[in-house]
């Protein structure tokens, strides 16, 4: 494990310097953004030859770079900090039930309902009648015909879910104290999630020479369970370097971007920090919703200072052995990451603005390099895969 650094204000001063050398006017949320920013600015880091088709495609692409979030699941809405203040005061606002309420999930006035915990299991209650809900890690589901997913990674379990003729209410008393969002999910197929991730520190001390790269022999190794369950990331970027060059091959400019805009979103993943880590969502350190609050809170907030600076695109010798580097890459800056979460959170009550501040403070920069490298590496992976088409022409 990686000693964590204390940032001395120099430090934060060549970063604070550096972002606005580097300011450029495009601004986008990061949130469920990040991945369009990252894929448009690797549109912006490709050869001549190829540059003119990336760039002319470049709103397709970055939103097929959110398509494997679709196949996993899809976000019905977000109830981010905006809604901050209700959700740790114990309030249901009028604004929060109409949020909820544009998304067809409805709550009479009358219905009494609530979310509760019991021997560790979990329920809501409408008027009485209990639903039981299904935990699995820090994801709940409501069981029912139609399930809907809530997810909370910001705090420890707090659900509701909504079927036909079940209504919602959110009982703040308990868990909700110190929640600053809630995403709620409804379920996708449930074999994409592992292709999004490699948990590379479940394989011995680094480097983690314990996991054979070929897939097969750590399959032969591990097991298959085993190894789907640790994350599968990097054989999948290699198998879509591969489509993608048999796209652009076959000249089908839609599919050539589908699978680019895809191909872009795993390599994108695996350069954030907690992609690449068993301890994921600060689960193993009490630092339960450091995900989220990295991902989407931090940069959320502060996304007009995160500058990208990708360098040009570049061959790849070898696509999988490339995605195993940036999976090490990556591992270096994860324990930075949850250090500067628990300093962020020294003194505060909540996960809010002023932790947020100091998070971002402390782990911005992390942000802006592990993005920026992100694009220049999914530029290079397209460049690579058009080079072993045989340069085709792009049209
Ligand atoms: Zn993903």
């Amino acid at each position: 494990m990686m000693k964590p650094k204390i940032w001395s204000p120099a430090i934060w001063l060549f970063v604070f310097l550096i972002s606005v050398i580097c300011h450029t006017p495009q601004a986008f949320p990061w949130g469920s953004n990040a991945h369009e920013r990252m894929t448009d600015a690797a549109c912006d880091s490709l050869p001549a030859e190829i540059s003119s088709f990336f760039t002319k495609h470049r709103q397709e692409l970055a939103y097929h770079a959110n398509d494997p979030d679709r196949w996993r699941r899809e976000l019905l809405f977000r109830i981010g900090l905006k809604y901050e203040k209700d959700l740790n005061s114990g309030q249901f606002t009028a604004e929060l039930r109409q949020l909820f309420e544009t998304h067809g999930i409805e709550f009479p006035q009358d219905a009494s309902v609530s979310l509760r915990g019991k021997d560790g299991r979990w329920f809501i209650t409408v008027d009485e009648q209990e639903y039981p809900i299904r935990k699995e890690s820090d994801k709940l589901y409501l069981l029912g015909d139609k399930i809907n997913l809530l997810e909370n990674r910001s705090a420890a379990p707090v659900l509701l879910g909504s079927e036909e003729g079940t209504h919602v209410v959110l009982d703040t008393k308990e868990k909700l104290l110190s929640l600053t969002s809630l995403n709620v999910y409804k379920t996708g197929d449930p074999s994409e999630g592992p292709r999004h991730f490699l948990d590379i520190d479940l394989y011995g001390p680094y480097p983690f020479v314990e996991l054979p790269h070929n897939y097969d022999d750590a399959v032969a190794k591990f097991g298959e369970g085993t190894v789907i369950k640790r994350g599968l990331a990097t054989w999948r970027i290699a198998n879509y370097t591969q489509l993608l060059s048999e796209a652009m091959k076959s000249g089908h400019a839609e599919k050539i971007v589908q699978t680019a805009g895809a191909l872009a979103h795993y390599v994108e993943d695996i350069h954030m920090p907690l992609h690449v880590v068993k301890n994921y969502n600060g689960q193993l350190t009490n630092q339960h919703g450091v995900h989220q609050r990295f991902e989407d809170d931090m940069v959320d907030a502060y996304t007009e200072q995160i500058h990208l600076t990708p360098k040009m695109a570049s061959e790849i010798e070898d696509p999988l052995e490339t995605a195993f580097d940036i999976v090490l890459d990556s591992y270096v800056y994860a324990d930075n990451l949850l250090h500067a979460d628990r300093q962020a959170k020294l003194g505060e009550d909540s996960y809010g603005t002023p932790y947020l501040e100091k998070f971002f403070r402390f782990s911005g920069w992390i942000a802006v390099q592990r993005m920026s490298e992100a694009a220049s590496a999914t530029a290079s992976y397209w460049y690579t895969a058009w080079l072993r088409a045989g340069k085709p022409e792009l049209k």
